[in-house]
């Protein structure tokens, strides 16, 4: 036994030390390794499957609201950087440079895309004539480069991966429309699919995307308390397009600017499910995003009939439909069963030679701990089930957790006291100024995190300046 426990002995608790467990997490259930690039990571086979099931299911989502993927090259002139004022000088301070082609040095230097903003507006410069060519709904899964100064796993690297729509439409209130659909599609899929509740919202002038006119968010909170922005969609309005003569002659034969968006999500998906859903041994994945939902580990495996009859029941859930593993490494049952919890398989079905007798074996719930005995029979019907029913668990639990550490100030005393003594989101009136902005970073170390669409009055006053208040903020600590 002493030696079962070593897996999970070798994670800090989270009480004790919340960033120390995340990166204990991340490196024992395996999901990175770090790298001699600083601030890169390699993401490893365990890691890069629950992206791959991101991008799976991010992919059909997109795909259902007519979503084209395409694929623009990772270099950018820094002449066609410069070409949107805002934008350059929002990335300038983390883009990098390539100088050099082989040994000779560059005409022009060329940066390695920290987003592609520049490189779309420049081809639908050249692909968009007439209103037919209208809408461009494109989308590119890759990776950028944002040379960061401080980083962490999936948070924060250098390197990371992500998707980045952009989009062209004809009018104003077209772009407004995807801009607004493809944050709620985040939003579903963060609810959904990650069992991650969200609040969302529209940033201030001070947070938006660099270049946009308007920048909608999806805001969750970690178990920490603190704030993760999960995905933004912005709209740029026809400023971009402005910069890159991007026209279109329309139906009446007048020459018009395009009205464009852009939308992303990131790498940084799975860090949020590490510090929403995970715990003291673990990692928790929701079993609709875990690449495998099911591990049968089998107990005295060498007695007869035992891994046959492991492996059968393993092909009974694959054929329902579920992603199953049977574990007959010849580690003891004990060190399995932590292992599977470290890696978050949302179940893992024990089976023995007195299971097999009795005809049945037993279903262990990865959040709960909870055990079902389920007759050989019926164990697909029963593990599909409890999948189903951990999948909303987590979600109703993660939901309880954002609400009772979401508070309301009516005033900056009170501000203060609750973002000293209680990580969380907290709600508060603003007047819509960005000096109280700037204030609140510096008196009471938080951020607005957004606008959010649904608004409540807590007060008719800005909490920071008493003068009339214009939006309910969420604001916060955040990654
Ligand atoms: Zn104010």
């Amino acid at each position: 036994m002493a030696k079962d426990k070593k897996l999970v002995e070798a994670i800090t608790s989270m009480e004790e030390d919340f960033a120390k467990w995340y990166t204990d997490v991340v490196k024992k259930a395996e999901l990175i390794d770090y790298t001699s690039v600083k601030g890169c990571m390699v993401i490893k086979p365990a890691g890069y499957a629950i992206w791959e099931n991101i991008q799976h299911e991010l992919d059909r989502r997109f795909k259902e609201t007519g979503v084209e993927n395409v694929y623009l090259p990772m270099f950018i002139p820094e002449s066609l950087l410069q070409k949107e004022k805002d934008h350059v000088e929002g990335f300038a301070p983390e883009v990098a440079w390539v100088t050099h082609g082989g040994l000779e040095p560059l005409q022009e230097r060329l940066c390695v895309r920290p987003t592609s903003e520049t490189l779309f507006c420049d081809f639908y410069a050249k692909d968009i004539h007439s209103h037919r060519d209208l809408p461009k709904v494109y989308n590119q899964w890759c990776s950028v480069v944002r040379w960061e100064k401080t980083t962490r796993p999936f948070l924060r690297s250098r390197e990371f991966l992500w998707q980045e729509g952009h989009t062209a439409h004809a009018t104003a209130e077209e772009a407004e429309e995807r801009t607004k659909q493809m944050l709620n599609l985040y939003a579903d899929f963060c609810e959904e699919t990650l069992a991650i509740p969200v609040v969302r919202g529209q940033k201030t002038d001070k947070e938006k995307f660099a270049g946009a006119e308007a920048t909608y968010t999806i805001e969750s909170l970690m178990h920490d308390g603190k704030a993760l922005q999960s995905g933004t969609s912005h709209n740029f309005g026809d400023g971009f397009a402005k910069a890159f003569g991007i026209q279109f002659a329309d139906k009446d034969n007048t020459l018009k600017y395009v009205h464009q968006t852009s939308w992303g999500m990131t790498t940084r998906m799975i860090g949020a499910i590490i510090m929403v859903h995970g715990d003291n041994s673990g990692l928790v994945l929701p079993p609709r995003i875990a690449p495998t939902q099911v591990m049968v580990i089998p107990i005295q495996q060498k007695k007869d009939g035992v891994l046959d009859k492991a492996f059968e029941v393993k092909d009974t859930l694959a054929k329902a439909g579920l992603r199953v593993k049977v574990d007959d490494s010849d580690k003891s049952p004990g060190w399995k069963f932590s292992e599977q919890e470290m890696r978050g398989v949302p179940i893992r079905i024990e089976l023995g030679p007195k299971d097999i007798e009795a005809g049945q074996a037993v279903i262990v719930r990865r959040d709960t701990r909870e055990k079902t005995v389920a007759a050989f029979d019926e164990i697909a019907d029963k593990a599909a089930e409890i999948l189903e029913t951990m999948q909303t668990d987590m979600l109703e639990r993660a939901r309880e957790h954002r609400d009772t550490h979401t508070y309301i100030a009516h005033n900056i005393e009170e501000m203060k006291q609750i973002a000293d003594e209680k990580p969380g989101f907290i709600k508060a009136m603003w007047c819509g100024c960005q000096e109280c902005e700037d204030a609140m970073k510096e008196e009471v170390g938080v951020t607005s995190r957004c606008i959010p669409f649904a608004q409540e009055e807590i007060s008719g006053v800005c909490v920071h300046c008493g003068k009339p208040a214009k939006h309910m903020v969420y604001w916060g600590k955040a990654y």
